[in-house]
């Protein structure tokens, strides 16, 4: 299979069928479809119930499924099996529904599994044992919620499937109940929303409190600008310790100030009561980066782009030195992005390596991309991957 076939949505949906059909010896019943993201800003902010302003990109993750009948051997059993680094016939693995319980699973298995998990946690759903099959063009681990795609997907075909009448924010919800309960990951609700709830062309401004949201058009197309996304593959971790030491700074620094969470905190200067410098600086990290996703909005209606780059780098300053996310690889992207005319950059996503984002002119992508190499290169830093990405459509039947 040539590499134009594999980026062909027709093609990849086609040969999907296809190894479905070899692996388990029937049809799927159908194929869904559940975008990456990237986060252009508003990081962090998300389970501090503040703003974030993702959009889902045009890279995606395909599930293909079947559900298995009452009669059938092994009916209350998933069978999951994923094209990532499979040469040949996927693996499949299996795992029993009966009896499940949070963080039984390990490996990726553990993101379908903990969707089927969360929704049988309803009073009024019993799902049973299916097939499945995923094949993502996500980059993995790169900050670009491949696991949420894993997991949208999963959750948009069994909403369909089993026509359960659930909204954007109930599938957003439970897949965030899946996430922290079943797999372990303290992680907030923006990723899947922005793969839900996404509008092509255009960001999603959403107020993580009220779950209330909104497209923000993004006026790239008429000032020839596009966003280029560098993969450091510097590969992060939200099971690892990092992001859970955030989030309890951030909760320490609310109870201090004696409100729900850090969104009601109006101004830098009310934090001053905060004695231990670290919790403050935390803090200080997401009042600044509420008001920059309100100002990024206002300046993206305004068709500034030169402010919203400004917001972009201001962001990614205050990632650097008061939450302490980024790392040598992440800055050097930046830099070298800003350096050679970019005009904003960032790192982007849960932070700890994964990707940077940068906000050029067209014409601007060889020598960008040129300068990003070079300076890794030069740091001995293992090569990025640099592509484009365009703001798409949210999940759904494929
Ligand atoms: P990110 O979501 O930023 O890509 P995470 O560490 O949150 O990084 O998620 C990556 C994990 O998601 C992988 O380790 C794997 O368990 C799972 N995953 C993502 N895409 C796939 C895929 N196509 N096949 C199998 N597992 C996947
Ligand atoms: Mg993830």
């Amino acid at each position: 299979m040539s590499n134009s076939e594999i980026h062909e949505p027709a093609g990849r949906i086609e040969n999907l069928r296809q190894k479905f059909l070899k692996l388990y010896g029937r049809h799927p019943e159908g194929i869904w479809r559940a975008p990456g993201r990237v986060n252009l800003i508003g990081e962090h902010t998300d389970y501090n119930l503040g703003y974030v302003l993702p959009f889902a990109i045009d890279k995606n993750a395909l599930v293909a499924i079947r559900r298995k009948a009452q009669f059938e051997h092994s009916a209350n059993e998933l069978n999951l099996a994923s094209t990532y680094g499979a040469d040949e016939d996927p693996k499949v693995t299996s795992v029993p529904l009966d009896g499940l319980t949070p963080q039984s699973v390990s490996g990726w298995a553990a993101y379908p599994t903990a969707v089927v998990w969360a929704l049988n946690q309803l009073d009024d759903v019993e799902i049973s044992g299916f097939e499945l099959l995923v094949d993502s063009d996500v980059p993995v681990g790169s900050g670009l919620s491949s696991s949420h795609a894993l997991e949208v997907s999963t959750i948009v075909a069994l909403k369909d499937l089993y026509d359960l009448g659930l909204s954007h924010t109930q599938m957003a919800q439970l897949t965030q109940r899946a996430e922290n309960e079943f797999v372990g990951a303290p992680t907030g609700i923006m990723d899947q929303s922005a793969s839900l709830m996404s509008r092509a062309e255009n960001a999603l401004f959403l107020d993580c409190r009220s779950m209330e949201s909104r497209a923000v058009p993004l006026p790239l197309a008429q000032n020839d600008a596009v966003v280029l996304v560098i993969d450091t593959r510097v590969e992060h971790s939200h099971v690892d310790g990092g992001y859970a030491a955030r989030r309890r700074s951030c909760e320490q620094a609310a109870e201090i100030l004696r409100v729900p969470s850090l969104r009601d905190v109006g101004t830098v200067d009310e934090l001053q009561v905060i004695e231990d410098e670290l919790v403050r600086r935390r803090a200080k990290h997401i009042v600044t980066e509420n008001q920059r996703v309100l100002d990024t909005v206002q300046a993206l209606e305004a068709g500034d782009l030169q402010a919203v780059g400004k917001l972009l780098y201001q962001s990614h300053v205050s990632m650097r030195d008061d939450y302490e996310i980024s790392c040598e690889e992440l800055d050097t992207a930046v830099e070298a992005s800003l350096a050679a005319g970019a005009i904003g950059a960032r790192m982007t996503g849960g932070g700890f390596g994964g990707s940077s984002i940068a906000l050029i002119h067209r014409e601007q992508i060889e020598a960008v991309s040129q300068a990003v190499l070079e300076a890794f290169a030069q740091a001995g830093f293992k090569a990025p991957n640099i592509f484009t990405v365009v703001a798409d459509q949210g999940a759904g039947r494929a």
